[in-house]
């Protein structure tokens, strides 16, 4: 683990309160909540992802319990709300059956005929399903309304984890837009991408798109075998994660190589020239109180007026916190209004397919008076010699 300090311990009992209150808003009886963010976020536990059960209930009257194979007994009491009593801790044997234990955890309430019982969004079929016949009188939902409006808004601690990881992701961005970069493959350097996300102080790599040429012109390419050539851009795209906060960011490369006449032509230079003013915008926009879509619009005007409209094919950005992709969205029809701690990206892209694309993105806050913007690498287009 990085030396960064993670969240304070004091803060999962505020965390743990926020959540049953929601779950008592909801009308439920019992949470139930798998290994992913919604664990992390309530438990501090990062929680492996298994056949075998790991689980979180927390009845909304009586105490929480979390239970976990006996073989990830240890790990589990270390997290954080575990060692400060909070949550309490249980094991089940490889003989036992997890879910009866489960449902005699959620204690009478959730028993009676009727009762409601909120499942985390990531949590497995075969466990839904398996709980549903020991709660036979239950009614099943998400808990996702009730626990992503909590995630959504992030506290200082939060912020500062999501800095450093912009920061750790930045001076990778860098590293790579030094370094060289002709005659490689992409899947070499995204394989170094991933090594300097580390070593620049993230705990994990999450993944590295390297769209090299025409492949800048597909938003999700990865990386391939494709080798980088003069005279073409590079869409880098990269994150990691740290303390499970994660990193995001885009920057956009031209590669010349030794030859200055491979800079980018004038068409490459017009449409970078309208996707900056587009994110510029839009970052801009920022502040508490305006709607998601209407960052997304205030992104897709000076596209649409370009006449690019059709080549910026997916929302704006996306939240981020301890998943990559979380609430809030930025997309036309999402009516949701900031608030100071929103954490989210602006990624507006243009992508003519065959040919070339490109795409700026941030992790922006919004703070109280307006955005702060966490990746701090310049925004123009990087011409480098690579
Ligand atoms: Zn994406
Ligand atoms: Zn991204
Ligand atoms: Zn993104």
């Amino acid at each position: 683990m990085s030396g960064v300090p993670g969240i304070p311990a004091a803060r999962y009992r505020d965390r743990l309160a926020t959540a049953r209150e929601a779950l008592r808003g909801a009308g439920g009886a019992l949470l139930l909540v798998g290994p992913g963010a919604d664990l992390r976020w309530l438990t501090g536990y990062d929680a492996m992802l298994t056949e075998r059960l790991t689980m979180l209930a927390l009845p909304v009257d009586g105490s929480a319990l979390l239970l976990v194979p006996r073989l990830e007994r240890s790990g589990a009491a270390r997290a954080p709300a575990i060692r400060s009593r909070q949550v309490g801790l249980a094991s089940w044997e490889e003989t036992e059956d997890p879910l009866a234990l489960i449902a005699a955890a959620g204690g009478q309430a959730a028993r009676d005929p009727g009762s409601r019982v909120l499942v985390g969004d990531r949590l497995w079929a075969s466990f839904v399903l398996g709980l549903q016949a020991f709660l036979p009188g239950a009614r099943f939902g998400l808990a996702t309304s009730a626990l992503s409006e909590l995630r959504t808004m992030k506290d200082a601690d939060e912020v500062r984890l999501l800095r450093e990881a912009a920061a750790a992701a930045d001076r990778t961005v860098l590293a790579i837009a030094a370094g060289r970069l002709v005659g490689r493959s992409e899947v070499e350097i995204g394989r170094e991408v991933r090594d300097r996300l580390v070593d620049e102080g993230h705990d994990e790599a999450a993944f590295a798109i390297v769209g090299s040429g025409p492949n800048s012109a597909e938003p999700h390419h990865a990386v391939s075998a494709r080798v980088v050539a003069p005279g073409e851009p590079i869409v880098l795209d990269i994150g990691g994660t740290l303390q499970g906060y994660c990193s995001d960011t885009t920057r956009t490369l031209w590669v010349t190589g030794r030859d200055p006449a491979k800079g980018p032509d004038d068409a490459f230079r017009h449409l970078y020239t309208v996707l900056e003013a587009a994110q510029a915008a839009a970052v801009e926009a920022v502040k508490p109180g305006i709607a998601c879509e209407a960052l997304d619009t205030a992104a897709r005007q000076p596209i649409d007026a370009a006449g690019f409209g059709e080549a910026f094919l997916h929302r704006t950005g996306h939240g981020i916190g301890l998943e990559v992709h979380e609430d809030p969205y930025l997309v036309a029809g999402n009516h949701e209004l900031l608030r100071p701690g929103h954490a989210f990206s602006v990624e507006p892209g243009i992508y003519l397919e065959g040919r070339y694309g490109a795409r700026i993105e941030d992790i922006v806050v919004c703070a109280q008076d307006g955005p702060d913007a966490l990746n701090l690498t310049p925004r123009s287009l990087m011409v480098v010699g690579g």
